[in-house]
């Protein structure tokens, strides 16, 4: 009652005119409702109803009337408006009989982070973000064809990708979303935003609006920002590492930092760092979720391919950077950009919890270069391989027992649907590359 008049009364103070009542699909897409002025108080009352039925991965004919309700703490000034003062609140679904609807993301992470919260602890993540600017055709549709030619932290002030980064830095910090670096990656074209690490909530949530950011601010440069994980061939493509640590509730603890340890890891973080190596190749369908986050994993582009860890080795598929205390935490490197970031942060958690539940051991660390070890050595050193496709992700998320409590039955089954139509749409269809090794040749 008091929260919903104290955020009616800020909607007048900063005169906002429009309200985005937002949620996301089971992809990750953000969804939409604007309200005009008249509906605030009622939709922070009662929340608005919406048809759930044409949702991707919510589909239930049945009950298809489902309520959107504003989670009040998810208030954020919308950066880009052209008609007067706009607001989002990230949304909570409801089933018509007012019970939570299993199929929403957010609450899938909700339920997740509830079980470490029980045991006091909190999920702390920080992700890097990579994403690509390329140029716009005649007809203001993006080409595959990056914006500039720099590379590795190339400094080139005047360019519009630099304005582009300056614009989103310039954005996030009126958001308050604590942006720590941006620069340019190796790849051309390719960028990245550094936001700090926070609970995993409150960074998924700022996920969707960051995504939103970066389109827009390339868009006012006339450019296309892209978060598809391998678009180049032959080039680096874009990652979303995920640094990870369970804190105390007041934040004064980092449960992951054992000072004592050769590794400054924790028993609790190296359990959890062994079940995310045990669990990897369940829960792959989802932290790199697309027919094209597979071409990114291959060996020689900074991206991982072989199930090990490491501190220093960045081909692994889990780094443990060399912080202290509160900065001490592991690193996984295999989830992309185009994920689902609520079902991403669930999933690399309860992977994670697996191993602590059931004390899985960690490992020796592997600091050699696995990307210059062939199979028979790779065997040797008992080192497997990821999912080389979507196909063969999907084959491990299919009966894992894990990835369906984790998930919950509604978004696990509904997920293995949508990625399978998207895995057969692509095996059945005839590329380019085959026709040109095979047409002429055979
Ligand atoms: N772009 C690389 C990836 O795909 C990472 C490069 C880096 O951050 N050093 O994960
Ligand atoms: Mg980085
Ligand atoms: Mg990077
Ligand atoms: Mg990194």
């Amino acid at each position: 009652e008091d929260k919903i008049q104290t955020s009616l009364e800020r909607l007048r103070k900063e005169q906002i005119e429009f309200l985005y009542m937002q949620f996301t699909d089971i992809l990750g897409r953000v969804k939409t409702l604007t309200l005009p002025k008249n509906r605030f108080e009622d939709a922070l009352n009662e929340g608005v109803v919406f048809d759930g039925s044409s949702v991707a991965g919510y589909a239930q004919i049945e009950e298809s009337d489902m309520r959107a309700v504003p989670d009040l703490d998810t208030y954020a000034v919308y950066p880009y408006s052209s008609q007067g003062n706009a607001a989002r609140y990230l949304c909570n679904i409801y089933n018509p009989d007012g019970t939570r609807f299993p199929g929403d993301p957010r609450y899938v992470l909700e339920r997740n982070l509830k079980k470490v919260w029980d045991r006091g602890m909190e999920f702390y993540v920080g992700p890097e973000f990579e994403f690509f600017i390329f140029k716009k055709n005649e007809h203001g549709d993006p080409i595959p064809e990056p914006s500039d030619h720099s590379g590795y932290f190339d400094h080139t002030p005047n360019d519009r990708a630099a304005q582009v980064r300056l614009e989103i830095l310039t954005q996030l910090r009126v958001l308050g979303y604590e942006p720590e670096a941006a620069h340019h990656e190796v790849s051309f074209g390719q960028h990245e935003i550094d936001l700090r690490y926070s609970n995993a909530m409150l960074m998924a949530d700022r996920i969707t609006v960051l995504k939103s950011v970066i389109k827009n601010a390339a868009e006012n440069q006339n450019l296309f920002a892209s978060f598809m994980p391998k678009p180049l061939n032959g080039l680096n493509g874009s990652g979303m590492h995920i640094h990870q640590s369970l804190m105390g509730k007041d934040q004064k603890k980092n449960f992951f930092y054992d000072e004592k340890d050769k590794y400054g890891l924790s028993k609790l973080a190296k359990n959890y760092t062994a079940g995310i190596l045990k669990n990897i190749n369940q829960g792959s369908a989802i932290l790199a979720s697309t027919v094209n986050s597979y071409k990114r994993l291959i060996p020689g582009y900074e991206a991982p391919v072989y199930i090990s860890w490491a501190n220093k080795n960045r081909s692994a598929l889990i780094r443990v950077p060399a912080g202290v205390n509160m900065r001490k935490r592991i690193e996984l490197r295999c989830p992309d950009p185009a994920g689902n970031p609520y079902l991403q942060f669930a999933t690399v958690l309860g992977m994670g919890m697996d191993g602590v539940e059931n004390e899985y051991e960690l490992p020796e660390p592997t600091e050699k270069d696995i990307f210059h070890m062939d199979a028979e050595m790779r065997r040797k050193e008992g080192i497997e391989s990821m999912p080389e496709s979507l196909g063969e992700a999907i084959h491990h998320l299919k009966g894992s027992k894990l990835m369906e409590q984790i998930l919950g039955k509604h978004v696990y089954h509904n997920y293995l649907t949508v990625k399978q139509k998207e895995w057969d749409a692509f095996r059945s269809h005839v590329t380019e590359w085959e026709l040109n090794r095979y047409l002429g040749t055979l």
